[in-house]
């Protein structure tokens, strides 16, 4: 399995990613965003694969597969075998690192993502930065209806120390998130108003 083969050509790698973007797709089709507007969930996966892709000059074509596969094992009823199976040890790894145990508590969960971020591998590191960019912007565009503005501002701040414990984060990325975070700011003068 050519998991990590810099010299995939671009048809292999356009294929691999459309497969993994179709997948996603069927996977998450009853699954909505949070926001208000309840947008489709797959809108979520191709934004954060698209972070991902417009950080970097080259190509690696199983992190942006991972990317639009990252929350697969954690909201649908797909398992970690099956992406194996159709995409690769190295996919299927990535996706394992960004997966949150269902079975604990949402605190919890909430509580070790802080604890876990240093301990990332770089590639796993970037899927997460891209996932909070993304979410903070659906909450900036869209926030949940019943979110008070002190909830979503929790939001932003968990997501921040998670984001402040990643290794070796993606500068491009992790400059976006920045300005992503400090537009809080605005929404919270404008929800005072
Ligand atoms: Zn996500």
């Amino acid at each position: 399995m050519p998991d990590t083969d810099p010299n995939l050509s671009p048809a292999v790698s356009a294929r691999r990613i459309l497969a993994a973007a179709r997948f996603a797709a069927e996977k998450h089709v009853a699954q909505k965003r949070k926001g208000k507007f309840g947008e489709p969930y797959v809108n979520h996966l191709l934004e954060v694969a698209e972070l991902i892709a417009g950080s970097s000059d080259s190509l690696d074509t199983n992190l942006i597969v991972a990317a639009l596969l990252h929350d697969t094992v954690e909201d649908t009823a797909t398992t970690s075998l099956e992406l194996q199976e159709k995409f690769g040890e190295d996919v299927a790894s990535l996706v394992a690192e960004v997966t949150d145990d269902k079975s604990l508590p949402k605190a919890t969960r909430k509580a070790l993502q802080i604890r876990n971020a240093p301990h990332k591998s770089a590639r796993a590191a970037t899927i997460k930065l891209a996932d909070k960019i993304s979410n903070l912007r659906a909450i900036l565009a869209s926030p949940p209806a019943d979110w008070s503005l002190e909830r979503q501002q929790e939001y932003f701040e968990w997501a921040r120390r998670v984001v402040e414990g990643l290794p070796a984060a993606n500068a491009i990325l992790k400059a976006e998130f920045d300005r992503t975070y400090a537009r809080f700011g605005e929404l919270g003068t404008r929800g005072s108003k």
